[in-house]
């Protein structure tokens, strides 16, 4: 068993991580406090190639493995989550299913111009009633002449309202199954369409520079191949998608905890009471080990998760428990920085107030904390 990352994502990690470091962390806290989308970082990101990160060269993308991809994401998250959830919907959610399950015409139109991070693109499945229970989606699509007419509305939807946004791939009902079951097919909505509806920006706790929306689509029309796969396919693709996504979200948010880890040897080294730096009583340093083992072992699982599916076996299970793993270790990890902070840590000039309030989306988006244990219980036969 080796856990040497190869030279290559060595030196795209060294990249995010210098990126991150000089271009992302100074502007945290301003795109936090404005929750302002920062276009001119999404772009240079585009540049950087790092929003193509896991498609194929001749797509445009860098041609890096999927390990590679969320090893990106940790650094890039470790800088600020705001940007770390822009970079991974639009890739995860976005990009991918074109790659996935697009026709070639389709991945030349749609994926070429996301992997060169000219457009972001984003993925619609949640509804306002429909969230864990997925599959209960009510938007429907009904083919009439050659076009599909889709009514319907989406929540929560990440990339969704940028000036870069191209458009949405969403899931709605086009049928019933033999079973009784929805058909659901997934279907491509490019931005401008008439009927397509794009809300306000929601105000949120955290994640406050990312871009998420709620959208409507009345009597929206899109042409009959404007689909993705077959009529039905809906379903298998999108978990598909969301197990790839959840290691990617595992991955992102292990930098969020390291970035706690950094902020408390820091501040613990200069703060002083008692006459010593409080990183010289054990109470403190108790905190600061639990922390970077918290880290060590998210990482692992999301590495063995994203090894997994690099050599094409299952990761389902692994997917759930990274995703699961880190965000609670994220969690236990923004708790004992506030701590460590004392009442600065509850200021907002601190970045560990922000990780605070950033980390509680780790536990919900792409599937709460109880549809990973579900999940998992599923895997062992429950
Ligand atoms: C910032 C943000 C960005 C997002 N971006 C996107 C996006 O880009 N695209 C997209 O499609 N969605 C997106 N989402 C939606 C996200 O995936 C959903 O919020 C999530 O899946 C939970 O759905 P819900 O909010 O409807 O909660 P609900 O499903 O209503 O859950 C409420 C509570 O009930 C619990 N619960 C539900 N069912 C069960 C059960 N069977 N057993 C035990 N507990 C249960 C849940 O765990 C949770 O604690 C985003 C959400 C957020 C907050």
């Amino acid at each position: 068993m080796d856990f040497t990352l190869s030279a290559e994502q060595q030196m795209i990690r060294d990249m995010c991580r210098e990126f991150a470091e000089e271009e992302i962390k100074p502007r945290a806290e301003e795109m936090d406090r404005t929750a302002e989308f920062p276009y001119d970082l999404v772009r240079k990101m585009g540049e950087l190639g790092l929003l193509g990160l896991p498609f194929p060269e001749a797509y445009g993308g860098a041609g890096a493995d999927f390990l590679t991809y969320c090893v990106a994401l940790e650094e890039i998250g470790r800088g600020d989550a705001s940007v770390a959830i822009t970079m991974e919907a639009h890739t995860s959610l976005g990009a991918m299913p074109f790659y996935l399950f697009g026709t070639e015409a389709q991945k030349q139109q749609y994926l070429v111009p996301l992997t060169r991070g000219k457009q972001l693109w984003s993925f619609g499945l949640t509804e306002p009633g429909a969230g864990s229970d997925s599959g209960g989606t009510q938007t429907h699509a009904e083919l009439r002449d050659g076009r599909w007419r889709i009514n319907g509305a989406k929540a929560f939807i990440t990339n969704a309202g940028t000036d870069m946004t191209g458009g949405v791939t969403i899931t709605a009902v086009t049928g019933s199954q033999p079973d009784g079951h929805h058909e659901i097919t997934n279907i491509i909505v490019p931005r401008g369409t008439p009927g397509y509806i794009i809300g306000n920006a929601y105000h949120k706790m955290g994640w406050r520079a990312s871009d998420t929306r709620p959208l409507a689509f009345e009597d929206c029309q899109v042409p009959e191949g404007n689909i993705l796969g077959k009529c039905g396919d809906g379903f298998r693709q999108f978990m598909q998608i969301l197990d790839a996504g959840r290691v990617a979200i595992a991955a992102m948010t292990v930098g969020l905890a390291q970035a706690c880890l950094d902020a408390s040897l820091l501040y613990t080294a200069e703060r002083k009471q008692f006459g010593r730096p409080i990183a010289e009583f054990q109470a403190t340093q108790f905190k600061l080990a639990d922390m970077a083992m918290d880290i060590e072992l998210a990482r692992l699982i999301y590495y063995k998760a994203a090894w997994l599916h690099d050599n094409g076996q299952d990761y389902g299970r692994e997917a759930s428990m990274a995703k699961l793993f880190a965000s609670e270790a994220a969690k236990r990890c923004a708790d004992r920085a506030v701590q460590l902070h004392g009442g600065y840590g509850f200021m907002d000039e601190y970045p560990v107030s922000r990780y605070w309030r950033n980390v509680k989306a780790h536990e919900i988006g792409e599937g709460t904390s109880e549809v990973q244990r579900l999940i998992i219980a599923k895997q062992l036969g429950r």
